[in-house]
């Protein structure tokens, strides 16, 4: 099967991974359509030579083959978790999943962006989950990184009605604010430094959009938060910067949370009196468990919010090296590859 990979440093390649045999409770599924994610762009600015795995892990798609063991059948459109954590380690005991010793011993193959894909029988049996018919696969293929902000909300200790902060403006940043506004966040204040990306947020779930370009985060803040600070603060831009400006904003007992991945020796220093006088929470979150994948799949199906008008491009299996370059370039918001 054909899958697309990174190759050299700024390159994606289509190319050939190797069949699965299929055992007992394995399904394939045929993608339908896959998100491309700032860690796509990554791995192919950085690129490969080892070509293992195909790019792509936001994958709504369509149940081809299945074994006798497994309760899915062929036709049904679902959504796979990219991979599982294991139930029995110390983290998954614990309840946190997504730092499970194991998280990456069962995973899709070779990835989403293939013409078929691998899906285990653990994961099929606990990383699977319908698409109600109503949901485009397009909206669906969403699950991954809208569970990611389900869970980020949540490991920052988000109750209803908070004020939340989310600093950054690209695709992860916007899905945090639309999520939180569906979870009842006032006011939900997004800073950023792109236009276009800020009307669409004030158009449609932000209550206060700030250009960190003219205006100065942390009196808006304040401003709006009765001179406390914002109580979530998640920071989906990838500087120490923005972290240290989440810092700032946060208010005295507040959380911040280093929502978005960052380069090796990315450093903020802490002003320990802040920390101590104002005890504030700082955190990170990365990665998805299949709990918020579901959850993040019923509000996609919900009419609490137009998902939808996050994707603003769709580009064929076969124009992958442009939707890479796409959701490189800022211009627009999420890039969809599409397989139809
Ligand atoms: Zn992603
Ligand atoms: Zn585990």
């Amino acid at each position: 099967m054909k899958g697309a990979s990174a190759g050299k440093p700024g390159e994606v390649q289509i190319i050939e991974f190797p069949d699965m045999q299929l055992e007992a409770g394995d399904i394939i599924v045929s993608p339908l359509a896959c998100g491309i994610c700032t860690t796509d762009v990554k791995m192919v600015q950085k690129g490969t030579k080892e070509k293992k795995y195909a790019l792509g892990h936001e994958l709504a798609g369509m149940v081809i083959e299945t074994t006798p063991q497994s309760r899915w059948q062929a036709g049904q459109r679902v959504i796979v978790a990219p991979y599982l954590p294991c139930g029995g380690c110390y983290f998954c005991l614990h309840n946190q999943q997504a730092l499970c010793t194991h998280l990456y011993d069962v995973t899709i193959y070779p990835g989403g962006l293939a013409e078929n894909v691998y899906v285990p029988r653990a994961l099929a049996e606990r990383g699977v989950f319908a698409i109600p018919d109503h949901v485009p696969n397009v909206v669906a293929a969403l699950a991954e990184p809208v569970g990611c902000v389900l869970k980020g909300l949540e490991d920052s200790f988000y109750r209803y009605g908070n004020s939340v902060l989310v600093v950054g403006d690209g695709p992860m940043g916007l899905f945090t604010a639309a999520a939180a506004r569906v979870y009842g966040a006032s006011p939900v204040i997004v800073a950023g430094m792109t236009p276009h990306r800020l009307e669409i947020a004030q158009a449609f779930f932000a209550d206060i959009i700030v250009d960190i370009t003219r205006e100065n985060l942390i009196s808006v803040v304040h401003e709006h938060t009765a001179d406390r600070g914002a109580d979530i603060v998640m920071v989906a831009v990838s500087t120490a910067e923005a972290l240290a400006s989440g810092i700032e904003a946060v208010r005295p007992g507040g959380t911040v949370n280093a929502f978005a991945g960052v380069p090796e020796g990315s450093m903020v220093s802490l002003d320990i009196r802040k920390i101590h006088y104002g005890q504030f929470y700082l955190t990170g979150s990365s990665g998805v468990t299949p709990a918020h994948l579901e959850k993040a799949l019923r509000l996609l199906s919900s009419k609490r919010m137009d998902f939808s008008q996050f994707i603003t491009a769709q580009f064929p299996f076969s124009d992958v090296a442009e939707a890479v370059a796409y959701a490189d370039n800022r211009t627009g918001l999420k890039a969809m590859v599409t397989f139809e």
